[in-house]
């Protein structure tokens, strides 16, 4: 079993480990039983934080070439690939997904990052920009831009995949050169409190990164209100998006929000069906349903609407729940008792409003946070089928032509991603420019990978991560005009 004793979990402020003043209890999903006691940071000890990164900003860290700044990068991802089943495991009993997903997709995808961002430490540059010459001419300029870091940089990060989200913020922010605070998810903060200590020892400077693990309410609101940081780099719920928005007004707050989705899957009459269900089936169960791209409306042509629902039933009925860590487990527990009974609440509002249930439909009666893997048929109004229920739920609903299917598609609060399932590459383009989202797969999940932006549209946030948008979003334009 892993051994939690050794583990820092305090507060990582200027590259030393401190004891908070609070501290909150953690559990573990997979038996509800308590598994760690965690520092708390309060308002004060952010403020120390600010203190630590403004110093690193304007010394050491600011000072570093931006070569040496890749090569720290690339020193932490050795560190963490040195380290991964150990992150993995740390993740998965924290979080509750299956551990060997861990390993194999989510620990893999902050390496990449990492990797990935090494890289543009050294290439971040401006432009030459032509121009009419000074007031119009005759006299000509010189004028140029510099992409230059924000400064002191927070993110908030959830409980759902930790570490890969978190290297989605943390890669390009260091990369430019900003430093940063990060607040883990009070529910799954361990595998973050063990790469501060893979910060500290792949040899970044003192206060470059910080890690306070505390309650969103106390510490994530202290962050979004202090005028010492720039910019909030926030994933997780729509109304806390929200709120972090108003908070981040007193200093004009750089604010990148990637929030909830519900994401369709639209699988139309000429698709491969079998690789459509399977990938709907992705789709909804991976990670317990917990991810904000999950796919959980499932809109089928009508001619293939029974052989969905039939299909995406054996694949919920196949799924065995259980216990992170035994490889058998293909769906492991919700992160907490919160989350579950959250579902179990939408699972109830779908019976009422008279979904029917084709899969699953209850928490089974075990210690744990368990739910069943659950399909429903319904209409796109129902309550299951417009909110983000964040657990192993989905809802198919019939269509009967492309208009109806983009319609249907789009007759929802968000936009973060989508997936069209069909064999036509005419319609494939055609209905990816119709669909209101940041990111379409076709035949296939959007892939998370670090070359690609990502990020949502409507209530599915604002502001995009990734690819080269990562370095824009890092960096603050500055325009410098030279009279010749
Ligand atoms: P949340 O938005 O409350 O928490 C996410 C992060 O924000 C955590 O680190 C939390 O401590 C912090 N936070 C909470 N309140 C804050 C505040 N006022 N100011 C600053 N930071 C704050 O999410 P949750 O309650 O853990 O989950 C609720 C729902 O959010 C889920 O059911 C799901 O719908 C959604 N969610 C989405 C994602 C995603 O990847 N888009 C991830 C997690 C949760």
């Amino acid at each position: 079993m892993i051994d939690l004793s050794t583990l820092n979990t305090g507060l990582f402020v200027g590259g030393e480990w401190r004891a908070a003043a609070e501290s909150f209890t953690t559990f573990n999903p997979a038996t509800g039983q308590p598994l760690a006691e965690l520092g708390s940071a309060n308002a004060a000890e952010v403020d120390a934080a600010v203190a630590a990164a403004t110093a690193a900003f304007r010394g050491e860290w600011g000072a570093l070439a931006p070569s040496r700044k890749g090569q720290l990068l690339n020193k932490l991802a050795d560190l963490v690939e040195r380290d991964l089943d150990q992150l993995a495991a740390l993740e998965s009993l924290d979080m509750g997904r299956p551990v060997g997903a861990s390993a194999a997709l989510m620990i893999p995808n902050l390496i990449g990052t990492l990797r990935y961002y090494a890289g543009w430490a050294d290439k971040i540059n401006g432009e030459l920009i032509s121009n009419d010459g000074y007031m119009g001419g005759p006299v000509p300029t010189h004028a140029y831009t510099r992409r230059e870091p924000l400064g002191v940089v927070a993110a908030i990060v959830p409980w759902n995949a930790p570490l890969m989200i978190l290297g989605w913020k943390l890669a390009p922010a260091l990369a430019c050169g900003n430093t940063v605070i990060i607040k883990p998810a009070e529910d799954a903060s361990l595998s973050i409190l063990r790469l501060a200590e893979l910060i500290a020892e792949a040899g970044f400077p003192a206060g470059t990164v910080n890690v306070l693990p505390g309650l969103g309410k106390v510490a994530g609101e202290a962050l979004a209100v202090h005028p010492g940081i720039k910019k909030i780099s926030f994933t997780g719920s729509t109304e806390t998006g929200r709120a972090i928005l108003r908070n981040s007004a007193g200093n004009f707050k750089r604010t990148a929000l990637e929030l909830g989705g519900k994401a369709p899957q639209i699988i139309f009459d000429d698709a491969n069906l079998e690789a459509a269900i399977q990938g709907a089936a992705m789709g909804l169960f991976f990670n317990q349903g917990e991810v904000c791209a999950a796919g959980t409306r499932i809109l089928a042509h009508r001619s293939v609407y029974d052989s969905v629902l039939g299909g995406l039933k054996g694949a919920a009925e196949a799924q065995v729940i259980g216990d992170p860590f035994d490889s058998a487990t293909t769906m492991g527990p919700l992160v907490s008792a919160r989350q579950r009974d959250r579902v179990v609440e939408y699972l109830k509002k779908g019976a009422d409003e008279g979904a029917e249930l084709i899969a699953g439909g209850s928490a089974p009666d075990r210690p744990g946070y368990f739910v069943e893997p659950t399909v429903l048929a319904g209409d796109n109004s129902m309550t299951v089928a417009q909110e983000e229920i964040f657990g192993p739920v989905g809802i198919v609903v019939p269509f009967d032509s492309d208009d109806e299917a983009v319609a249907l598609a789009n007759d929802n609060q968000y936009g973060l991603s989508a997936t069209v399932w069909t064999n036509n590459v005419s319609r494939a383009h055609t209905i990816s420019g119709q669909i209101e989202a940041g990111a379409i797969g076709v035949n296939g999940w959007s892939p998370l990978a670090p070359q690609l932006p990502w990020g949502g549209v409507k209530a599915s946030g604002v502001g995009r991560e990734l690819g080269y948008e990562g370095i824009l979003a890092y960096t603050e334009t500055k325009t410098v005009t030279v009279v010749l």
